[in-house]
């Protein structure tokens, strides 16, 4: 019997980082559109005579930009796409992942279309298919729903689970199941639609068996695309070579070079040490069941698990532990960083714009060029905030590694 730490994430969650920094960033932009609209007020309030269409202009724009990205700042997420042939065991990782049994999985259940699940505040669960919801009451309902419809390989199904029953979505954590990438002939499409988006992207690989080219492939695409995407490789189903303690070893090292040799050589995306840490063997099925027992409240026997189940949880939990962290920081870069420059850029045109007024402002009551120098000073103030908020979330991130 063995006692395991339920959750791979303590006090020291990295999800959290996005978490808190989106609410600030939130918070800050709110706070600029506050301000923005009031500067409105203020301008409109001077006699017609004096306004000048592009100021006018200028300040509309910017009303109009910032609560653009007010809204997509609102909708942000931290996204995971997972990829792998079919039968590699991509939707039991996310089950895993999920401590759930969400997604159909197994035989006779292929994913053959994207599923999105992600967090929701409503207490029971419900699909969204072609903007159609649908509520589920179970695993096997989603799985008919799937089956029934006709659903091609592009099309997105979204899965919302209450964010109450599984704590990494309620961390804002969205994960995307996909067909087999080697079931289709429209890998470009995929990309454009559902990956550019994606913070990070784990390649789910069977351990029987070799990393394939239809999975390199798929990668080498994304690349085109995406620069520098963010690549883990789990070998999967590692508990089906336990009983082979002669060449576990060995092939372990044969798949580990072989993956290191992807992710460095053919991607380009990783060093060779880094490359180490992006790498991982797992049983997704026995992390699953482990995962259910302890829901339960049962304790794990773990005779009843293939041999060294105990080090193939912990490497999941490793795995889980260093994808959350560059899933946070990506997603914090990525997501917030360019609408901070923005954001601070945008602050510098309304302070020369508050300038071209005041000057303009010589004959008017003094009263509005008292308040003009309160709305310089605001405006300086939320340009600071801004920097402030750059330079924490920094701080934070490179405390993770
Ligand atoms: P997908 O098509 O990639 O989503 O694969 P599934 O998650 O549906 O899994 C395919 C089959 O492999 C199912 O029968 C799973 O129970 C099984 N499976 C998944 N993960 C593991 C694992 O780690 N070990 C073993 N032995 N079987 C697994």
């Amino acid at each position: 019997i063995m006692t395991l730490d339920f959750n791979s994430t303590g006090d020291d969650n990295p999800l959290r980082i996005f978490v808190s920094a989106k609410k600030d960033i939130n918070d800050l932009f709110n706070k600029a559109e506050r301000f923005v609209k009031n500067v409105d007020q203020f301008y409109r309030s001077y006699d017609e005579s004096m306004l000048d269409q592009n100021n006018l202009n200028f300040i509309d724009n910017s009303v109009e930009k910032i609560a653009g990205i007010r809204d997509v700042l609102a909708r942000n997420n931290m996204k995971v796409a997972f990829f792998g042939r079919t039968s590699n065991g991509k939707s039991t990782v996310i089950n895993a992942i999920l401590q759930n049994k969400i997604l159909p999985a197994g035989i006779g259940h292929t994913t053959n279309c994207f599923l999105q699940v992600e967090g929701t505040d409503e207490t029971e669960p419900f699909i969204v298919l072609e903007n159609q919801r649908h509520n589920i009451e179970s695993v096997k309902h989603l799985a008919n729903a799937l089956n029934t419809e006709s659903l091609g390989d592009s099309t997105l199904v979204k899965v919302y689970w209450p964010k109450s029953k599984c704590s990494i979505l309620h961390d804002d954590v969205v994960l995307v199941d996909s067909p087999g990438t080697d079931v289709t002939a429209n890998l470009d499409k995929w990309i454009d639609l559902y990956c550019l988006d994606a913070d990070v992207f784990v390649l789910v690989s069977n351990a029987e068996s070799t990393l394939m080219q239809t999975e390199k492939n798929f990668f080498i695409k994304v690349k085109e695309k995406l620069s520098k995407p963010n690549i883990f490789i789990l070998n999967n189903r590692w508990d089906a070579s336990a009983h082979e303690l002669d060449s576990l070893d060995l092939v372990r090292k044969q798949h580990l070079k072989r993956d290191k040799d992807f992710l460095v050589n053919d991607m380009g995306v990783l060093d060779e040490q880094t490359a180490q840490n992006h790498v991982f063997f797992v049983s997704a099925i026995e992390v699953l069941r482990a995962r259910l027992e302890l829901e339960e409240g049962k304790q794990i026997n773990t005779s009843n698990y293939a041999h060294g189940f105990e080090s193939r949880f912990r490497e999941f939990l490793d795995f889980e532990k260093k994808f959350e962290q560059c899933l946070s920081k990506s997603a914090v870069q990525t997501k917030f960083g360019q609408h901070t420059m923005e954001i601070i850029k945008m602050t510098d045109d309304f302070s020369r714009f508050l300038m071209a007024i005041s000057a303009k402002t010589i004959d008017v009551r003094n009263e509005k060029r008292n308040q003009i120098k309160i709305m310089k000073d605001r405006m300086q103030q939320i340009k600071q905030q801004f920097h402030i908020f750059t330079n924490e979330v920094k701080l934070q991130i490179c405390n993770l590694v």
